[in-house]
């Protein structure tokens, strides 16, 4: 007897975009008036929460602490327009996560390949110090955003506190899986979250981040893709 022939495929469903704070977002109170104060002083800036870049199949999500002044704040892209952004966009080049040349805007024609990036906290902060309440205000977007990623392998987090957010996200606990540069934790049945430290300007010039200790941390991951 023959068998029947196989049922055709449904068509693959393009991923649902995650919730994505409003524009207006006033969850965090002191971060909302700091916004509204940033559009008095910088009226060309974003001034707004930042959204994620890059797209929902990727298998790796970079997470950031929260935009900066005068960098994601500014531009309304995670990771542009600053130092940060420039070590950041150099490495995800160099290991082949990006199409397009960085030009620290978003009209630079940049794309990213593979991998998207998001922030723990999608409001700048003064001082680049989001309190624990905003931390967690904003988590229900790092969820979305997780929950969202359908081939999603590896997430790194770079800092302590987008390392915790992270594991919070993941309702993992904090003692089991501690924050270390270059820490691969497998987190079975998830991604796996590999620590960094932050790639700002501060820890550069201080020597605890150098060139060569980011793209070991890269290099890494992209073992780790490739074992997926
Ligand atoms: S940090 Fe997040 S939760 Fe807080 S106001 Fe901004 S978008 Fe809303």
């Amino acid at each position: 007897m023959n068998e029947p022939p196989a049922a055709p495929l449904p068509p693959a469903q393009p991923p649902v975009p995650p919730a994505a704070p409003p524009a207006d977002c006033l969850r965090c109170p002191r971060l909302a008036a700091f916004r509204a104060g940033n559009r008095a002083r910088h009226p060309d800036f974003h001034n707004a929460p930042v959204l994620s870049f890059g797209p929902l199949d990727a298998r790796l999500l970079v997470v950031g602490l929260a935009p900066g002044l005068k960098g994601a704040n500014a531009t309304g892209r995670p990771f542009t327009g600053d130092y940060a952004g420039d070590l950041l966009y150099a490495t995800l080049a160099k290991f082949g996560f990006t199409r397009g040349d960085y030009g620290a805007r978003t009209d630079d024609g940049l794309a990213l390949a593979d991998a998207r990036i998001t922030n723990a906290v999608r409001c700048v902060p003064p001082e680049n110090k989001p309190m624990g309440a905003e931390i967690r205000a904003c988590r229900r977007y790092l969820e979305a955003e997780i929950a969202a990623m359908p081939r999603l392998a590896v997430i790194l987090a770079l800092g302590t506190i987008a390392h915790n957010s992270v594991l919070a996200a993941l309702g993992r606990r904090r003692s089991a899986h501690p924050f270390g540069h270059g820490v691969v934790h497998p987190l079975p049945g998830g991604p796996a979250l590999v620590a960094s430290y932050h790639c700002s300007r501060y820890n550069t010039n201080t020597g605890r981040l150098t060139t060569e200790m980011f793209e070991a941390v890269f290099a890494a991951i992209c073992t780790r893709l490739n074992e997926t």
